[in-house]
């Protein structure tokens, strides 16, 4: 009854909820990217889902972090989403880590890793891992009105990753969401879209590997556009 509505779509049915119920996905980040993901991917029946975040819930965050509570300030994101995620659907395995994102985490046994981060630093250690690893990874990002996303799909596309497209030595923005804001639902957006490219990464129907999608939430208009490979890239680049 659960995953009714999936099992009535012929391209998901009952191997299709298997695949999703089978696949161990780390969320890393917990905020207003982290929250809808991780909702979305609870509800949708994935078996095995880890959190990372070692932040403590705060007012500021109830504008847009929808998995808390004013009652859960102060408390450890991962406990709370644990709980709450749980509540939602007891049949998962949920593992939480109140650590920022490390190369020994991401060690463990991921299929894909989602990128929730709000920081340069983080991305490239996912980038870096997951090219490594030939795994998938879903990336996104928002500021004031404007929301992006990309994914990479490591397993079948040996070139093009997030360094290509973003250099490492790059400096970290000087604009974030804490000095300049952000309108909630547009990383409810971007989150949202985030879970349906894990849904369709562990499907088989991904075909968006570098593709970037940027939405404007002020005017309403989405943007496409197709990253290309450098040679140099010095994760995935032939010359280095
Ligand atoms: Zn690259």
């Amino acid at each position: 009854m659960r995953y009714s509505r999936h099992l009535l779509m012929d391209d998901i049915g009952e191997a299709g909820q298997q695949k999703l119920f089978n696949a161990r996905v780390l969320i890393v980040g917990l905020g207003g990217l982290g929250c809808p993901v991780a909702l979305y991917l609870a509800a949708a029946g994935i078996g095995q889902l880890s959190l990372c975040d070692p932040d403590h819930v705060e007012l500021s965050n109830l504008q847009r972090q929808i998995l808390y509570k004013e009652s859960n300030c102060g408390e450890l994101k991962v406990n709370c989403a644990k709980r709450e995620l749980l509540a939602l659907n007891p049949h998962l395995q949920i593992s939480s880590y109140a650590v920022e994102a490390s190369a020994e985490l991401l060690n463990n046994n991921f299929d894909i890793v989602v990128d929730c981060t709000d920081n340069l630093a983080a991305r490239q250690l996912i980038n870096r891992h997951c090219y490594n690893q030939k795994k998938a990874f879903v990336s996104a990002s928002a500021l004031g009105w404007e929301g992006q996303l990309v994914g990479f799909d490591f397993g079948h596309n040996p070139s093009l990753c997030l360094n290509c497209i973003i250099d490492e030595n790059s400096p970290e923005p000087s604009l974030n969401c804490g000095n300049s804001g952000v309108v909630g639902p547009v990383l409810g957006a971007m989150g949202s879209l985030q879970a349906t490219s894990v849904i369709r990464l562990l499907l088989g129907f991904f075909q968006q590997h570098g593709e970037m999608q940027r939405y404007d939430g002020k005017s309403g208009r989405w943007l496409c556009l197709q990253a290309s490979a450098k040679t140099d890239c010095a994760v995935c680049g032939v010359i280095n």
